[in-house]
């Protein structure tokens, strides 16, 4: 069982440590010599120079002693969302928050203080496991950049835990969409807007026509779409020659979102067309999503592993993308838990101490039953 001293004591000196989405140095300076200490080979690589960060991911390797065992990897990033500066730390009653109007961070060094609590208690009660590695990697909050500028052929496992989601603890976020995001550049004529505005052709009106004819936000129970952002224009008297648009669509089947990404390309262009302007539609694949059954080996481990710590895992679908998608994208089944914080991204995040115990006792749950499996 995780020592909860210890445990703690990590936990807030994570949150001490300010690491913003490619400032992470200060946290990878404290968990690479706790890791060395552990015995894991502890590799720094060069995300942080691809990505105009001050850290790499951390890679961390320990060679298992056992015949067979599953090898598994523990994944959680460095980064926070903002903002951070000057958090005040408050604990009582075993929860802890912020104080102030800063987030707390509890997403993701939750995460990554239950995996050192969780690999060293595991490493001094027992002599023989399987291979072990553990990710920490940077920027995830600001497109999973971390994980997609990772060497895959890195990875050394079979299965993979990516400890970033909240409350209830062991969860398991067994699918998560597809997600596909779009830039429209939609060019007309500029005119003077009250000497000649017939000249003109707006593509903020293309812009807007479009969109009104649009279907957006919840589409069914597995597919959203959004319009987040327009852009164009330049003054008040002229009819705007430029618009840019930018949206995404998110399903968790594939072909939903394709169709789903074609109704509003089609849109786009077709209103465009209609008065005389052009569209010019870019669409980026941001991740893939997955689904796994609870008869899969990745959940099957895990919620093993949850029910051994007396929790009954709930199994989720996943409305977001996590390191989790750019894992199963290269074909290493990954599955996402919860380590039981709540509210993140929000300055009334808080997790309890003894969620965050559970948390820890999983991993070392996880650890034994992988070094059990023949
Ligand atoms: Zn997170």
């Amino acid at each position: 069982m995780a020592d909860l001293d210890r445990l703690t004591r990590t936990f807030l000196e994570l949150l001490q440590i300010n690491s913003p989405s490619k400032n992470e140095r200060g946290v990878a300076d404290y968990v690479k010599p706790r890791l060395s200490a552990l015995g894991f080979e502890v590799h720094e690589d060069n995300a942080g120079r691809l990505i105009g960060g001050n850290a790499g991911n951390i890679i961390a390797f320990k060679k298992g002693n056992l015949p067979g065992g599953c090898s598994i990897f523990l994944c959680c990033h460095m980064d926070t969302v903002e903002p951070t500066a000057d958090l005040q730390v408050k604990i009582s009653d075993g929860v802890v928050r912020s104080s102030g109007n800063t987030i707390l961070g509890a997403d993701n060094k939750a995460g990554i203080a239950a995996v050192l609590e969780g690999v060293e208690e595991f490493l001094s009660s027992r002599d023989s496991h399987s291979d072990i590695q553990i990710l920490f990697d940077v920027s995830e909050e600001i497109g999973l950049l971390g994980a997609k500028n990772l060497d895959k052929s890195k990875i050394r496992a079979e299965l993979g835990y990516v400890l970033d989601t909240g409350a209830p603890v062991a969860s398991i976020v067994v699918s998560a969409p597809y997600h596909e995001s779009i830039k429209v550049e939609i060019l007309g004529r500029a005119a003077h807007a009250g000497v000649e505005p017939e000249k003109g052709i707006s593509a903020i009106v293309a812009a807007s026509n479009a969109i009104a004819k649009m279907k957006l936000g919840r589409i069914d129970f597995e597919t959203t779409a959004n319009i987040g952002v327009i852009e164009g224009g330049k003054a008040r008297n002229i009819v705007p020659d430029r618009c840019v648009v930018r949206g995404e669509a998110r399903s968790r089947n594939e072909s939903k979102l394709a169709e789903q990404v074609q109704h509003m390309i089609s849109l786009f262009t077709e209103e465009a067309g209609s008065i005389g302007a052009v569209a010019n539609v870019e669409t980026t694949r941001e991740y893939s999503g997955f689904r796994f059954t609870k008869d899969d080996e990745v959940v099957q481990l895990a919620a093993e592993a949850a029910r051994r710590v007396g929790i009954e895992p709930e199994l989720q679908d996943g409305g977001g993308g996590s390191d989790a998608n750019v894992f199963n994208e290269v074909g290493i089944p990954s599955v996402v838990l919860g380590v039981g914080y709540h509210n993140p991204h929000t300055p009334d995040e808080y997790i309890s101490l003894e969620d965050l115990k559970k948390a820890a006792d999983l991993v070392v749950s996880l650890l034994t039953l992988a070094a059990e499996r023949r």
